[in-house]
């Protein structure tokens, strides 16, 4: 008989709620900070993780922890110390966080199946068996049981609409012709089997079996344990019942090990290793942050001005006083090169986390930087929550990129917590971009960040000047500038490539009817469907919803009219404009497959194709040295959003495509076309031929802060931006106006420096079927908004009723 007194502790749960909760402790079990465990939850079973594994409480009726998951903690108290920094900061449950930033086979929960019980399965022999909902729904259980619900009414959709088949579900569960069981889905997975000699094996003198010998000889050999993989490869398929034997006899043990296995990386692999020697500024960036111990720093250098470089450098002075180095980038797909520098600069060494991974493969790299075997670590913003014991340096390419903030779930800027973690760890960050973001721009003017810049190319190339074509007098059914044709056809005459980017996918995004004006909306978006002719579609950007083109007016019988371009009719007009030259089109309909981007790059970079077209992806980071015309055919759309950082998103565009040009033997032309080159961006880019360098950015920057401070955008106020969602209209615009009242009254004490703005309809009022109305809470003063905020957090996250749900984003990127 034991006395001790019940133990408890907290747990978060990986879901997304607030509050941390109690769980009782079995007897038996031993918890440590950073444990993953498996608690009911309501009727469910969920993950949570142990934060205080020896907590006390009041209350009665604890319901206990049913197990372990995991026999070691899956993460360290530094991660669980970062990930309690994410949560506050972006206002979210800690469990969920801690969730998000594990990988995906960490994450383990029961799914309810449905299975026949033995009167379901005699009653489909019954020869009176009605037909009907319940009788689909039953057949189609024992037909394949252990299905989920979910499952089980997407096979039936055929026949059954989703609420007819749920109620048959029910009634069968009520009928007990259908019982219910919890399975668990998810888990680790990739451990490797081991045997290790006993120390009993020494004395092992006579042995039957060659085999048996064979075996005992490796592992003497190897002096440690062996893979049981690697000794079938040694001594064939025979070696397993030999270790079989060999178990039995007491003579080797079994075990499993992680599987730390490199992941192949995609990458355009350089091979190139000696570093070339660093230019005066490439060395003065480099000192400063050697001297260093911590601190964030702008790398601000025009496109191929050796950052790059610089990163891989700081890195290998990192690496050579033993600690690790994370380099975040926006999209591994899109950085081949990078992550290919790096690789062949260091090797093994670094761990590659890319979207294309397997789960098991993402469990093994994660493994390769928890046990010190990867010392480099590239990855999209997920890589950030990666298990450094030591970081030394953490770099944030590009880092005005969007993708860097995850847009569902915990709404995380990747850079803004990049700093975060560089500060918890004791170690310098770099923010680099040829266009850094506003807010980071004026962080370095304030010196909170170190600024080094890098203001020439390294190469002999400067960056080529912006040439603007006034499109306002040509007709709009023309893409092309009669400028832009004559430049392109020298460019391809002499041999060179070009690249040309247009803003938007799809054929076209208008279709009209010229006798009716009948046009087509998306149902549940209520916004223009945009023709795709390839595919024969209209197509909704929002929610994929599709119906098929059809070439007459569905309600008059006129013919439709197409209107407007996209990158496909801008692919077409080039392709016949220039048919002799290989044409590729980079968008999100051309790379949806794997390795699809890697496929386009490689025949533009190869000179296949000589012509590369595309969205706002082909200005990414790409190298190609013979690109002697890079050419926007329109970008006029982005500025005429209703955001705040519309401006900043055209000038960063135009200035990273224009970076594409010229960075071979020949110079290059960068060639805008426009119908608002009046507009200040535009008036900048073209005036920045006479600034040298930076100069021209620090000019734009200038302009479209004192715009901001005007209207107290960031950086000069901080926005959390609070989206009410659903269906019915109305209900969501009072769940909104009721929840503004609220705020209302919570943040009048600081009235001066808090601000509850709207709330209005979205610029995109209704979205995939849900009504969508803003808040913005405005924050003049960021030390006590932030206080503010965490106080009323509750209350700001409160969920809706009735299918309305409200969504926080802090910091978010656009107000759209
Ligand atoms: P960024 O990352 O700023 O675009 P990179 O680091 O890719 O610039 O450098 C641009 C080009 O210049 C690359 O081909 C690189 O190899 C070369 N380069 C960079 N630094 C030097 C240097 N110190 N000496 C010679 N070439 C250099
Ligand atoms: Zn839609």
């Amino acid at each position: 008989m034991s006395d001790t007194p019940p133990t408890y502790a907290e747990i978060a749960i990986a879901l997304p709620v607030l509050p941390l909760f109690t769980y009782a402790v079995p007897s038996g079990m031993t918890l440590q900070v950073g444990h993953a465990v498996l608690v009911p939850f309501g009727a469910r079973k969920v993950t949570g993780y142990v934060i205080t594994p020896e907590a006390t409480t009041e209350r009665e009726g604890i319901r206990p922890i049913e197990r372990l998951l995991d026999p070691a903690p899956v993460l360290s108290p530094q991660q669980l110390t970062f990930c309690r920094w994410v949560a506050d900061y972006y206002l979210s449950g800690l469990g969920e966080v801690i969730a998000m930033s594990l990988p995906s086979t960490y994450r383990r929960r029961t799914r309810r199946v449905f299975v026949p019980s033995d009167s379901g399965i005699s009653r489909l022999a019954d020869q009176h068996l009605t037909e009907g909902p319940t009788t689909t729904l039953l057949r189609e259980v024992v037909a394949r049981p252990g299905r989920s619900r979910s499952s089980l009414v997407r096979r039936v959709h055929g026949e059954l609409d989703e609420a007819e088949a749920g109620r048959a579900l029910d009634a069968l569960v009520r009928a007990r012709l259908v019982v219910t069981e919890d399975r668990e889905v998810g888990g680790a997975a990739g451990r490797i089997r081991t045997v290790t000699l006993t120390p009993q094996a020494s004395e092992a003198t006579q042995l039957g079996g060659a085999r048996m010998r064979g075996v005992l000889a490796r592992l003497t050999e190897a002096g440690g344990p062996l893979d049981l993989a690697e000794l079938i490869s040694l001594e064939g398929e025979g070696a397993r019942s030999a270790v079989g034997r060999l178990v039995q006899r007491g003579l080797v043990t079994t075990g499993t090990r992680e599987d730390r296995t490199a992941a192949a990386s995609p990458g355009l692999e350089e091979s190139s290793v000696e570093p070339p020697p660093p230019n005066p500024t490439q060395q003065a960036a480099l000192d400063a942050l050697a001297a260093a111990e911590t601190g964030t720093f702008l790398l601000h250098g025009v496109t191929g001005s050796g950052k790059t470089e610089v990163y891989l450098q700081a890195a290998a002075r990192t690496l050579a006083s033993d600690r690790q180095v994370l380099v975040l980038v926006p999209e591994i797909a899109l950085t081949p090169l990078l992550t290919g520098r790096f690789r062949a600069r260091f090797g093994e060494r670094v761990a590659v986390l890319h979207s294309g991974l397997t789960p098991v493969e993402r469990l093994r790299e994660w493994r390769r930087i928890r046990a010190g075997d990867a010392t480099v670590a590239v990855g999209a913003r997920s890589a950030l929550f990666a298990p450094f014991r030591d970081l030394g340096l953490i770099v944030v390419d590009e880092e005005h990129d969007d993708s860097y903030k995850q847009d569902d779930g915990v709404r995380y800027n990747a850079r803004d917590m990049a700093v975060v973690r560089g500060h918890l760890a004791g170690c310098p960050v770099v923010l680099g971009s040829a266009t850094p973001s506003v807010e980071t721009w004026s962080n370095a003017q304030n010196e909170r960040y170190g600024l080094l810049r890098l203001p020439t190319r390294a190469t002999p190339r400067a960056v080529p000047r912006v040439e603007l074509l006034d499109m306002r007098g040509q007709s709009p059914r023309d893409p092309l500038a009669p400028e832009l044709t004559s430049a392109l056809r020298d460019t391809f005459r002499g041999g060179g490539k070009a690249i040309v980017l247009y803003n938007r996918r799809g054929y076209a995004p208008v279709v009209e009817c010229p006798s009716c004006g009948g046009h087509y909306e998306c149902p549940s978006c209520g916004v223009g469907m945009v023709y795709h002719r390839k595919r024969g579609r209209l197509i909704c950007h929002y929610c994929a919803f599709y119906r098929q083109f059809q070439k007459d007016c569905p309600s008059c019988g006129d013919e439709l009219q197409v209107l407007g371009h996209g990158t496909e009719r801008v692919e077409e007009a080039l392709s016949a404009a220039f048919p002799d030259v290989g044409v590729v089109r980079m968008d999100a309909d051309t790379t949806s497959g794997r390795g699809a981007h890697l496929r386009i790059l490689e025949s533009f970079r190869s000179g296949e194709a000589q012509l590369l077209v595309g969205t706002q992806v082909v200005a990414k980071g790409h190298d190609f040295p013979d690109v002697r015309v890079a050419a926007v055919v329109g970008v006029d759309h982005i500025l005429m959003l209703p955001d705040f950082r519309s401006a900043e998103r055209t000038y960063s565009l135009v200035t990273q495509l224009a970076g594409r040009a010229g960075r071979g033997e020949r110079p290059g032309r960068v060639l805008v076309q426009t119908r608002q080159a009046d507009h200040f961006v535009f008036r900048l880019l073209a005036a920045a031929q006479q600034l040298e360098g930076t100069d021209a950015l620090d000019a734009f920057y200038r302009e479209e802060t004192r715009q901001r401070r005007l209207l107290w955008y960031p950086p000069y106020a901080r926005l959390v931006m609070l989206r009410v969602e659903g269906s019915d209209r109305r209900a969501t615009h009072a769940r909104a106006v009721e929840l503004a009242q609220l705020l209302r009254r919570a943040a009048a004490p600081e009235r001066r420096v808090i601000d509850v703005l709207g709330p209005v309809a979205a610029p995109l009022a209704r979205l995939v079927g849900r009504w969508r109305f803003q808040l913005v809470l405005r924050g003049r003063e960021p030390r006590r908004f932030r206080a503010w905020l965490k106080e009323n957090r509750a209350g700001l996250t409160k969920r809706g009723r009735g299918g309305v749900r409200v969504i926080v984003d802090v910091d978010p990127r656009s107000l759209l």
